[in-house]
């Protein structure tokens, strides 16, 4: 049976509750859309599997570093419009990059205005007074941060609940066309129309781009990272050693991969956990009681060029698929409602579009 909702602005259905369908569901909905966002898990898939390091860091182009850092500001834009998004804004040290590696950071990032700073030893351990060892040299960046990605998620979904928007747990399985147009989703509870359709739906987007002949080049790398019992306070920020990436959550868990994107599984994903986390409780000094509590193995949604897909791949059907979708879910959410709404597309988009790879 066909479900046509009664709008207001646009129906907009926004297939996915990740980081990146809740931001970009909440921002829609603010700017007067009708929406009804169609998920399977709420709070994503990916999403609770990330190690959630909001940074513009080492190794990106001009063109994606400054898009990363005007996400950065979005984030702060976004907590004072919803007050209480888990955010902290703890700051990175780092010593995991090869010399060479390390000063083209800061001779580029620097010269494109991010605040990265030399630290040495006294200064780290002033800052990380639990680290085991303290190396003589770290790099400092005072405006990286992290969040708690599935709260702030489900935050954002609450929120454009209580202003209009509608949650449907149920599985999309096609896409309506009608002429040239995507004209609604064929769902596990029924068929829903709308005048647009957003697939933010992470790995799970391209078998329903593959129904309409549009092929997404993605690839899923599978991370795994490990969580601590809640724990009295270890790290005050993000500490990026090498071969080990841990920061200390809300709630007081230390999590950690061998990098941001997770320890590659390997055959025995119990025996990987288990001998990262020694490397963990190694590297703490008066952590006796630090104990594992879980891991995760997530699949990171990403472009085969590394790069965000955002924007129209045909008339009516709008795609967000990323990874750093946690760094670029609040400016993702942004631009992609002002340009479904109003039709304005960001300058800064221009890179990320789907033709790229025509
Ligand atoms: C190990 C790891 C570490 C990471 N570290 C970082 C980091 O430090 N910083 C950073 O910025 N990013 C990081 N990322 C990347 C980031 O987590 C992802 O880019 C982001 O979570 C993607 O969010 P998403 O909402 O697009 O996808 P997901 O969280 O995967 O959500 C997809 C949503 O779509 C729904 N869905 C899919 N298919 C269907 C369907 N057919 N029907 C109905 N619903 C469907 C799912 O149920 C879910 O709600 C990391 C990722 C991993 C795995």
């Amino acid at each position: 049976m066909a479900v046509r909702l009664q709008t207001v602005g646009p129906h907009v259905i926004v297939v996915g509750a990740g980081i990146i369908g809740a931001s970009i569901a909440w921002h829609l909905t603010r700017d007067g859309a009708s929406v009804t966002v169609v998920a399977e898990e709420n709070g994503g898939v990916a999403t609770p599997c990330s190690f959630a390091w909001i940074n513009a860091s080492s190794g990106n182009p001009d063109f994606y570093f400054h898009f990363r850092r005007r996400s950065m500001a979005e984030w702060k834009r976004l907590a004072t419009e919803l007050p209480g998004l888990p955010l902290e804004w703890c700051g990175s040290i780092g010593w995991d990059l090869p010399a060479d590696r390390r000063e083209a950071f800061v001779a580029e990032q620097g010269a494109w205005g991010y605040g990265i700073e030399h630290i040495g030893r006294d200064q780290i351990k002033a800052r990380e007074p639990y680290l085991a060892v303290i190396p003589d040299l770290a790099l400092s960046v005072a405006e990286e941060g992290a969040v708690e990605p599935v709260a702030a998620a489900r935050m954002m979904l609450a929120d454009a609940q209580a202003r209009g928007a509608t949650l449907r747990n149920a599985t999309v399985r096609g896409l309506i066309r009608t002429g040239e147009r995507i004209s609604g989703v064929v769902t596990s509870a029924g068929v829903i129309e709308a005048d647009h359709v957003v697939l933010a739906s992470g790995a799970g987007t391209p078998p329903l781009t593959a129904s309409i002949e549009i092929d997404l080049p993605i690839e899923t790398p599978a991370g795994l990272i490990v969580h601590s019992r809640p724990h009295a306070r270890r790290l005050n920020g993000l500490v990026l050693a090498t071969q080990l990436h841990m920061r200390q959550t809300a709630e007081g868990r230390i999590i950690a991969g061998s990098d941001f994107g997770g320890t590659a599984p390997g055959e025995d994903q119990h025996a990987t956990a288990a001998a990262l986390f020694d490397k963990v409780r190694n590297s703490l000094t008066d952590s006796p009681s630090l104990a594992m509590d879980f891991f995760t193995v997530g699949y990171r949604p990403t472009p085969k060029d590394g790069f965000p897909i955002i924007g129209n791949a045909c008339d009516g059907l709008y795609i967000a698929l990323m990874h750093s979708g946690v760094t670029l879910a609040p400016l993702a959410g942004l631009l992609a409602s002002s340009e479904i709404l109003k039709g304005e597309a960001d300058p800064m988009l221009a890179p990320f579009r789907l033709s790229r790879f025509a």
